[in-house]
């Protein structure tokens, strides 16, 4: 089981990018069901492009992660 996110992009498409917590975390740091367990920081803010457009940026946020796990 993963844990994606659905994030929109910031250009004018909007487009929804599904970024999966695995791959921007890493696999140690996430325990399904339970809160994270840190040897990690997770970083405030994660930058992606986007992967439909060239314009538009993905931004996850420290809060979103945390509320989606
Ligand atoms: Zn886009």
């Amino acid at each position: 089981m993963k844990k994606i996110i659905k994030v929109k992009c910031t250009g004018t498409g909007g487009h929804i990018n599904e970024i999966d917590l695995e791959d921007v975390l890493g696999q140690d740091v996430i325990l399904y069901g339970s809160p994270i367990v840190t040897g990690r920081q997770i970083p405030a803010r994660i930058v992606r492009h986007c992967e439909v457009c060239d314009e538009g940026k993905v931004v996850l946020t420290r809060e979103m992660i945390e509320d989606s796990l």
